[in-house]
């Protein structure tokens, strides 16, 4: 959980890379899968068969929807691998037109082109020429807009988070995730969901989406905390989803070579065991209770608690950057997000006497905020 400056001053760590290193800094299982690894081969390229990659596919896909497993280096490369898998599937089904890529306002999937046109956020394609057709953006309150855009001929599929987190820890209902995946069926319409940082284990089950049965989608992206801290992606999908992803359609280089394969091994054990997942969603109801109290006490600073297990956001009244600086006066670093908010993204690791360490640190963070904010009134 913590970090140390090359000042040598220490900090308690609540951003962990941005959502990334799920079992915090130093983990020695997993210093030990990587130097044992490095030790032996560290690079082939996937021409060759890497035992590794084959391993993680299983347990992947044995742990979820999905039947088949691309690995990659990033999570924009699993969502590029996801979107190009969903205007295959339909070009090889006879259907070339449906190209159109449903995506939610709030919604980050990264930083590539594809990506970024598939973001909501219209700040992210500043100054990198016109949108690309085929994405369609949506406010997520927009239900008869979304019904509409899933029964065109030219959609292919829709992609969501379903707990945003750039975008500042906003959680979907289950109710909602479970009306698109019924329209988007009704309509041949392909579901991706970005788990790039709600998944592996952050909410406390293993993706965020198992919280409600029958929500499953076709296509999933996956990253950060598959490494936990190594870079690796990975995109998901059913056979069926997959049907136009034939040898030499996608391709990498570097994406699931040995060292990123015994690097996530080690931490898929780690974060899919009972323990893990039990003391993610054990933490998650100890802050939430807590930092619901120190709302209440503290109500011209926090406005709102959100988020699901250990994606957590606070959303401000005081700017939210200003709030990380104070934060990281009292030695605790928090992240950013959209909405004004911070995001607390611990290690799934977390003990209860590190929630109230946090807890204290963000309490005198709140005191400060209250006090700059009178002298401002003043
Ligand atoms: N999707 C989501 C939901 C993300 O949060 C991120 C990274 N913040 C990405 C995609 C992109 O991942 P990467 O930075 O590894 O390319």
């Amino acid at each position: 959980m913590w970090l140390t400056d090359t000042g040598g001053r220490r900090y308690l760590d609540c951003v962990q890379g941005i959502a990334t290193n799920a079992l915090g800094h130093a983990h020695p299982k997993l210093i030990k899968a990587l130097v044992e690894q490095a030790k032996k081969v560290w690079h082939v390229a996937n021409i060759f068969q890497i035992p590794g990659q084959e391993e993680l596919g299983r347990c992947l896909t044995d742990s979820c929807f999905a039947d088949l497993a691309f690995f990659a280096n990033t999570g924009s490369e699993a969502v590029e691998t996801a979107l190009k898998m969903a205007r295959k599937y339909h070009a090889v089904a006879g259907q070339p037109e449906r190209v159109d890529i449903i995506g939610f306002a709030g919604s980050f999937h990264g930083r590539t082109y594809a990506a970024i046109n598939a973001s909501g956020n219209p700040a992210y394609l500043d100054g990198f020429g016109p949108r690309l057709p085929g994405y369609v953006q949506l406010s997520l309150s927009d239900e008869a807009g979304l019904a509409d855009a899933i029964a065109r001929p030219t959609t292919a599929a829709v992609i969501v988070e379903p707990v945003q987190g750039e975008g500042g820890a906003r959680a979907l209902s289950g109710e909602w995730l479970l009306e698109l995946r019924k329209m988007t069926r009704e309509h041949g319409v392909l579901l991706i969901y970005d788990e790039v940082q709600c998944g592996m284990g952050r909410t406390g089950k293993l993706f965020a989406h198992q919280w409600f049965e029958g929500a499953e989608p076709d296509i999933m992206a996956i990253a950060k905390a598959l490494g936990s801290g190594f870079p690796v992606g990975a995109c998901l999908a059913t056979d069926d989803a997959a049907r136009g992803m034939t040898v030499g359609t996608h391709g990498t280089t570097f994406g699931g070579n040995p060292l990123a394969m015994a690097v996530a091994l080690t931490a898929f054990e780690e974060i899919s065991c009972t323990d893990t997942l039990a003391n993610a969603q054990g933490a998650a109801g100890n802050f939430v209770e807590r930092l619901e109290t120190l709302r209440a006490n503290y109500p011209d600073v926090i406005a709102e608690i959100r988020g699901k297990g250990l994606l957590i956001g606070l959303k401000l009244i005081p700017g939210n950057r200003e709030f990380m600086a104070l934060a990281r006066n009292h030695g605790l670093l928090v992240a950013g997000g959209g909405e004004n908010c911070v995001r607390l993204l611990p290690s799934l690791l977390i003990t209860t006497v590190e929630v109230g360490e946090v807890m204290e640190r963000l309490e005198a963070a709140c005191e400060d905020a209250r006090q700059i904010i009178k002298e401002i009134v003043r």
